[in-house]
Parts: structure tokens; sequence; C-alpha cells
């Protein structure tokens, strides 16, 4: 299958006008402040779940930004004819997810909509004709598309607002049964009012900039990959010929594919660990690494916990020696895994973690802080939950762009964003340390302090494309019992 990755809009203008934009939008914000006005809202209905009333507000609303209040999370929406510059259309709807039950009450603001209803709606069919004939031409860059189109002088300017735009992106996100037909893997567009603090109303400054980005995966006619040997297929002495079957290469230029994932236990990971220098992130694992005798063959092995006493370890101190079935392994650190200060760069051979990701508010921070320690050509060994088969099964796997937005809005480990849906999705029967609803939730209120929640869900897909966004070489998935694990391979 071949990617289609549509480059970053870029400004045609130069250092100079964009200094005079930003000063511009300067003088907007102090503006902006000061004739900051209070919208005015109305109950208009209670749905009794959120599906419901998450159903009735379909296509004619764009998310705009959620806030959090003891009275529950609010979403706000905004008109979905909100233009890419200039005023935006005034009406604007929240839905109230309330803390204390499952109804969804919607509230709207009083005023009209003002947005110019004589637009064309998308992209005009001839234009849109035209875009698939020089695609089918070997135009695919979207500047080289926009120049031909202004070439043919008979199309004007492009009529789709942002809101439009954004609509659209949300409705072709899902993986199209049809092959040939593209889809939105991921997309992004950065407001410039996206401040706001929880329960504090804004009033739109007009200033908005489409900073969009969007990846389209152009499937091609060619048969999915063949599926990958399994480890009992693979004499465990030789792993290399198991792993040569995972080309990066190869796969960076297919999706991810189920037939990937080995299904069984692994039984290579001597392989990355022999005789080598490790660092483990919330460690020892006696269960999983400890059961797969990777701190027996290991040369030395450092541990990090992030904090002395945990739910998981006791009496731990920072700079004492980590010992292994009375072995002397390395060094026992105290380290947040999102901040491995004092740890030198490009250090460890390979970066253990087990059940430790998914209690990560902000995993790429993290991961980037791993990655940060592992030495060129090191590998990353992470061991997850298999949702299914674990307490988070009613919970959904999260979005890439969630986990994205986590990153760069500098989500801090103390986040409770999540609480709401843990509690309400968490299966305490599988979960009997967690004790009842009201210990879990006492617990969960303290997550800071000892960490025990699943901030997000993964799968082995949203492993491999995190990989990849990490340009991390993925070298195996396996999925067995109640765990998934994937090595990736620093460049
Ligand atoms: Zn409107
Ligand atoms: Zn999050």
């Amino acid at each position: 299958m071949e990617v289609v990755q549509v480059a970053l809009y870029e400004s045609d203008t130069s250092n100079e006008e964009f200094v005079e934009e930003n000063y511009r939008i300067n003088e907007n914000e102090k503006l902006s402040k000061k004739k900051k006005l209070k919208k005015c809202w109305i109950k208009e209905r209670t749905f009794d779940t959120a599906a419901e009333a998450e159903a009735s507000i379909l296509d004619q609303w764009s998310k705009h930004y959620t806030s959090h209040t003891e009275n529950g999370r609010m979403v706000y929406y905004r008109c979905n004819k909100a233009k890419l510059r200039g005023p935006q259309c005034s009406v604007s709807i929240y839905l109230l997810y309330h803390a204390d039950h499952d109804k969804v009450t919607i509230y709207k603001t009083e005023a009209e909509h003002d947005h110019h209803v004589d637009k064309v709606r998308g992209i005009d069919e001839n234009v849109n004709k035209c875009i698939e004939e020089l695609y089918n031409d070997g135009i695919i860059k979207p500047k080289q598309i926009i120049r031909a189109l202004q070439a043919r002088k008979k199309y004007g300017s492009h009529k789709i607002s942002l809101g439009e735009l954004e609509q659209w992106c949300e409705n072709n996100q899902n993986i199209p049964t049809d092959e040939n037909e593209s889809f939105v893997v991921s997309y992004k567009i950065l407001y410039n009012d996206e401040e706001y603090e929880d329960d504090e109303d804004v009033e739109d400054d007009g200033g908005n900039k489409f900073l969009g980005f969007l990846i389209f995966y152009k499937p091609k006619e060619i048969p999915p990959p063949s599926p990958i040997s399994t480890p009992s297929q693979c004499p465990p002495l030789s792993p290399q010929t198991c792993l040569k079957s995972y080309n990066a290469s190869i796969l960076r230029q297919s999706l991810y594919h189920p037939s990937m994932v080995h299904n069984s236990a692994p039984a290579t990971l001597h392989f990355w660990v022999q005789n080598k220098t490790g660092f483990e992130i919330g460690g020892p694992s006696q269960h999983t690494w400890g059961a797969f005798g990777i701190y027996d063959v290991a040369a030395k092995l450092d541990v990090t916990n992030f904090a002395a006493n945990t739910l998981w370890e006791s009496g731990l101190a920072d700079g004492s020696v980590f010992m292994w079935r009375n072995l002397s392994k390395g060094k026992q650190y105290l380290r947040d895994a999102v901040d491995l200060k004092g740890i030198p760069n490009e250090y460890y051979d390979f970066v253990l973690a087990s059940h430790v990701l998914e209690h990560v508010a902000n995993p790429f921070k993290a991961l980037l802080e791993w990655i940060r320690v592992t030495r060129s050509h090191g590998v990353l060994l992470l061991l997850l939950p298999f949702k299914d088969r674990t307490f988070d099964h009613k919970r959904e796997v999260d979005r890439l762009e969630h986990l994205i937005n986590d990153y760069h809005n500098q989500t801090s480990e103390g986040d409770l964003s999540h609480l709401n849906d843990i509690l309400r999705l968490h299966d305490l029967a599988m979960d009997p340390p967690a004790g009842n609803i009201d210990t879990f939730r006492v617990r969960s209120e303290k997550n800071f302090e000892n960490r025990g929640l699943h901030q997000h869900v993964y799968d082995q897909e949203l492993l491999y494309y995190i990989f990849i966004c990490l340009n991390l070489d993925v070298k195996a998935q396996f999925t067995w019992d109640l765990h998934n694990l994937i090595i990736g391979q620093k460049q």
C-alpha cells in the first residue's frame, strides 16, 4: 500500500509579512481580552444517554474544546459554518456530561446564526473531477494541485469553511471498505484561541489561522501481507531468521495489519538483551521479564521507580543497588517515567517497561525520554495489557491524535481528565485490589501519588503507529495471555 503524506501547509508569505501577521494577531488578542463578552446559555434538552445526545447534534456542529467542572465535563461545539478567517458564526452549544448521573444536557447560545448561508458546500464537483485527473497524472502535492487549478482559471478559489473542512476530516476517518478509497488518518487544526481556563466563557476573536496537516493513505490494489512465521516455526537459537520478516522499510509503506502480530508468547527475547546493558522503567517485573529470564541473561540492569513506596514496591532508595535473586544487577533510581533527569543520553542497549505506559498521562513525553537514554540501534521492549482480557475491556482504545495532543498540551502526570470515564467503565470485578467503587475513586483521586490509573488504553495497532511516529523500527509484536508486547529499534 502506498502512503501519500500531504505536506504540512506552508505559507507563501515572506518573513517580513509573517512578522507583520504575528504583530496583528497580538493586537487582536489584546483587543479581544478587552471586549470579552459573556454568552447567554439556554438549556435546550436533556438526553438519557450520551449516545443519544451526540447523535442529535451530528453534522451541524464541530467540537471546539472541553472543560472540566464540578458539574461534569462540558464539551463545547461551534457552528460548523465557522470560517477560515474573520468573525465566526456566533452560535455555539455545549454538552454537559453530568458528573453525578448518566444524562447529558445540551445548552445553546441565545444568538442567531450569522454565518453566510449562500456559500457552496464542500468542494465543487468540477473542481473535484479536475483534482482527480491531476492526481492520476501524478500531480499529487497540494501546492501543485492548487497551482494547476489556478492555471486552468475557470475554477475560482476553493470555497470550504474551516468547520466544513474539520467535519469532512472527522467524517472520513474510518478505514473504507473500498480498497481504492482514500481516508484521513490524522489531522490537527490549531486555533489561535485554544487557551481556556476551566468554566471560562470565551468570545472568538476571529483571528483563527488554519495550521493543519492531513495525512492520507491511498491504498493500492495489492494483496494483504502474507502471515509472518510464528516463534514455534522459528528456531529459538537463531531469532534473526524470524525477525528478518519484520523488514521495517516494507512495514513503513504498509498499513498495520493484524497478521504482523505473533499470536503467542515470544521465544526470542534473549536475542535483544543477552550480555547487554539495560534500563527498566517501573521494575522489576518478575511475572513477565523475570519469567522470561531477562534479568538472568542481561549483563547489567538499572531500574527506576517513581517513588520509594508504590502500589507495587516499598522501601526503595535512590542510588542504592538493584538486586535480582541475591545478585547485584545495577543501580536503583527514583525517577518519574516522563523525566529521567541525570540519566545519560544514548547509554543503554535496551529499555524495558512492563505494564507502565498505560499508567502514563503523557505517553509521548515518556517515550521520548526512554528513547533519549537508549543508544543508537538499541531497542525498546514494551509490555502493555491486552485490554480485552483485563479490567479495561469496556473502555475504547485511545486515538493516536489524543496522545499527540497530550504531548502538545504538556499534560502533566497529575492529570485526572480521564477519571470520569475510567470510573464509569473500569470493571471492578476483574480488579480485586481496587476494592469497591468508593475505595477505587478515593485511590484514583490521589493518582499522582499512587499512579494506579490506566490513563490510556492501547492495542497493537495504536502501539505500531506510536512507534512509527517516533521513528522506531518495529521489530516484532506479540499478543498472548493478558499482554501485548512491541519491540522497536532506535535508528
Ligand atoms: Zn451558524
Ligand atoms: Zn489523555
